[in-house]
């Protein structure tokens, strides 16, 4: 219809004027598979590049149960009651499976949803996680020019959905529990390395005490992982996500870290280097779909794996027969 039209045209003014309805909708855009919606996607992202960059963001991650959506629902009213406007956007690498196991649900975050400074958007589905963050990332560009100040995307701890976080955020908090078992052994050596604070949740209660001796083993383990470029030494906090005990000390970690970072260059750099980096990464996600998706390679793919099973060529010949293919196909 005309009217549908019309505000499509102006859905980048719209989203340049802080809607939120009209950022949802730039985001469903830009999360469309529908090859019609690409070229406006690219259009609307293009438009509002000049816009963003003006946030902080942070990647928040931890197990299921440690308290993300209470945390992000505690931070982001203190943020909002600060006079910011928080975005929360999260990358699920289950979701293209289980159909969003985090943020999909409604009832997360109850308060925070209703702020009219706070948008919230359940996990973008996806074949794949490269998929995921493409459209993640995008949507942070959006986000920002939409106005948000500080984009909190939230992670699941499954396997590379952190690093994957970790490559398009300012800065990466990593929620634990005191007393969960080995708190030291327990968790990938990786996810510590990334971490530039490490906030132990539901310190209340009978917790306190076990919670106050897990800050003091996570103290003194970052003591044996080498200095970071950014020149940052990573923080161990306590919270209550549920009291709302600690949130405010959070919010200065990160103030210290990006003032830090702005003085010695850090921030900026990192940005670029992100930049570089997803340049690298959606070009190879192009070419994989490529590759996988075209039908003459999917039958030759098929074929070659049969073989590989009946011991009839080797791995490594296959690829190289089906790459050839694919190169004279192009
Ligand atoms: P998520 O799976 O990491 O998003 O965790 P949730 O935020 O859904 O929290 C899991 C459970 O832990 C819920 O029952 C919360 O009420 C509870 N919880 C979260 N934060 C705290 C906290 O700071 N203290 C206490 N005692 N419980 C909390």
């Amino acid at each position: 219809s005309r009217k549908s039209k019309f505000s499509e045209e102006n859905l980048l003014q719209q989203l340049l004027d802080g809607n939120k309805t009209a950022l949802g909708r730039a985001i469903t855009l830009i999360e469309s598979n529908q090859f019609s919606h690409r070229e406006k996607a690219q259009q609307l992202l293009e438009g509002a590049l000049p816009y963003s960059q003006k946030s902080i963001r942070i990647g928040i991650t931890g197990v299921p149960g440690v308290g993300k959506s209470t945390f992000i629902e505690s931070f982001g009213s203190y943020l909002i009651e600060k006079g910011k406007k928080v975005a929360v956007l999260a990358v699920d690498p289950s979701s293209s499976v289980s159909h969003g196991s985090i943020l999909g649900d409604k009832t997360r975050m109850e308060n925070l949803v209703t702020e009219e400074n706070a948008f919230i958007r359940p996990s973008a589905s996806g074949s794949s996680l490269g998929g995921v963050a493409k459209k993640t990332r995008e949507s942070i560009i959006l986000c920002e020019a939409a106005g948000f100040d500080v984009i909190l995307i939230e992670t699941v701890g499954v396997g590379q959905s952190e690093t994957t976080v970790h490559s398009m955020t300012d800065f990466f908090l990593l929620l634990k529990l005191a007393g969960a078992g080995d708190e030291l052994q327990g968790i990938k050596r990786g996810i510590i390395e990334m971490a530039d604070a490490i906030v132990i949740n539901k310190a209340d209660g009978d917790n306190i005490k076990a919670a106050r001796e897990a800050k003091l083993e996570f103290n003194r383990a970052l003591q044996l992982y080498p200095s970071k470029e950014s020149g940052w030494k990573p923080k161990v906090a306590l919270s209550s996500a549920l009291e709302q005990i600690g949130i405010d000390s959070v919010w200065k970690l990160i103030k210290e870290f990006e003032k830090l970072g702005k003085e010695n260059g850090f921030f900026l750099k990192n940005r670029k280097e992100q930049n570089k980096f997803w340049l690298l990464q959606t070009i190879n996600e192009h070419l994989k779909n490529r590759f996988y998706q075209n039908p003459v390679m999917k039958n030759e793919l098929k074929i070659q794996l049969k073989a590989i099973e009946n011991n009839k060529v080797t791995a490594f010949a296959a690829a190289d027969l089906l790459i050839k293919k694919f190169e004279n196909l192009a």
